[in-house]
């Protein structure tokens, strides 16, 4: 019987072990430990930033990204509907804001029309700042999700932060890798245009720490700000004092270790995800009635998981099933973050192609250990339905 194929598990093949062990000798297994410094340094490096903000996961990053860009409670927030909920949660009702919710273009990302008629039409742009006609509250910021690797229209979300004087927020939660390669925006990674940016190392992130995020901002102050809060707001080393309430958000130095071994394998990674991509997009990209979705143009994305876009005569979850019985995970894109929890009293607009891909698209196997041969079986299964 053949083999179980997951949709993304994560790939040690690396020096994690050899770092954890030496870790591990010394006892630096909490948040202090040179590693999480050091590793710090390299995500930076690697982003072209000056410095990075290493937390305990990216869920509590985006929750530092939204306390230093200053939300204040009862503020509205503008988030996509078609993304993980931890876009959503952290950047709002953790602070006390209110989400407006968004639909998404054929890219899977935030849509700059939508989120621009929103803005034009829906609200007024005073002296100091965005108001929402309806509920007089003020739109204080925007948080932008660079979804499966692949780059929202930054130029446009940069154009319209401006604009309405919003904060520009990037969730590049799953975009470690992904920058522009043309345009304005030319050698700019996704998390770096923005003015906060958070990456996520899950475990089924492009590169994982077991759990762990890193926070990267064009403000040296936010980020140091971020820094101090991670680490319980501790303004002294011996007499234990802080200055406001922080938090324990600072990532272990286990996990830096972890998080070193696989920045060494990133390129390699992105590497073998597009090599998969381009197998699949050969052989479904347009037969049967699949559609594989492209990745933006103009961008080297880092391919983190791929879209198959299913044709109308075939039934979301009956496609789940028939996978599962040949041993093959997939899963349909998130439920629509504003059909949930108590978020459906918060306004959405222009929802219609989130819920077109909520019920026609399907992740497919993706993980850096798929061979081809696992990649031409999922195929073949495709092409039987
Ligand atoms: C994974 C993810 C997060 C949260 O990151 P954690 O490290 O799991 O807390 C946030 N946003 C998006 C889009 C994600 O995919």
């Amino acid at each position: 019987m053949a083999d179980f194929i997951p949709l993304s598990v994560p790939n040690f093949c690396g020096n994690e072990k050899k770092y954890v062990d030496e870790a591990l000798e010394g006892a630096w297994v909490s948040t202090s430990g040179a590693k999480v410094g050091e590793f710090e340094k390299v995500v930076a490096d690697y982003v072209g930033m000056p410095q990075a903000v290493a937390c305990s996961s990216g869920s509590s990053g985006l929750h530092l990204a939204a306390l230093v860009s200053g939300i204040q409670r009862g503020d509205e927030v503008i988030v996509p509907a078609l993304t993980f909920i931890a876009s959503v949660n952290p950047t709002t009702r953790y602070v006390g804001a209110e989400p407006v919710f968004i639909g998404c273009d054929e890219s899977c990302c935030l849509d700059p029309d939508a989120v621009e008629d929103f803005c034009q039409n829906h609200c007024t742009l005073k002296e100091d700042g965005l108001y929402n006609k309806n509920t007089g509250a003020h739109v204080s910021a925007i948080v932008v999700v660079h979804v499966f690797g692949n780059l929202a229209d930054m130029p446009r979300f940069l154009e319209i932060a401006e604009k309405y004087k919003l904060i520009l927020i990037e969730d590049a939660a799953e975009a470690l890798g992904t920058l522009y390669t043309e345009g304005p925006l030319a050698g700019k990674f996704a998390g770096t245009i923005g003015d906060v940016g958070v990456y996520s190392f899950n475990g089924n992130k492009i590169i994982t720490t077991g759990t762990g995020g890193i926070l990267v901002s064009n403000h040296e102050d936010w980020a140091n700000h971020a820094r101090h809060l991670s680490t319980q707001a501790k303004t002294d080393v011996v007499q234990f004092y802080h200055d406001e309430p922080g938090y324990n958000y600072r990532m272990t130095n286990l996990d830096a270790c972890l998080g070193l071994a696989q920045m060494e394998l990133l390129e390699g990674f992105i590497q073998h995800k597009m090599e998969r991509y381009e197998q699949y997009k050969a052989a479904l990209d347009g037969v049967n009635g699949f559609k594989i979705l492209p990745f933006r143009e103009g961008t080297r994305s880092n391919h983190w998981f791929y879209c198959l876009e299913l044709p109308e005569r075939l039934d979301r979850d009956a496609v789940i099933d028939a996978l599962t019985e040949n041993k093959i995970q997939t899963r349909p894109v998130w439920a629509l973050i504003n059909e949930q929890c108590d978020y459906p009293r918060n306004e959405a607009y222009h929802m219609e192609k989130a819920r077109e891909y909520r019920r026609r698209i399907l992740n497919i196997p993706c993980s850096t250990h798929l061979t081809e041969q696992d990649c031409q079986r999922v195929i073949d299964t495709l092409l039987s339905l």
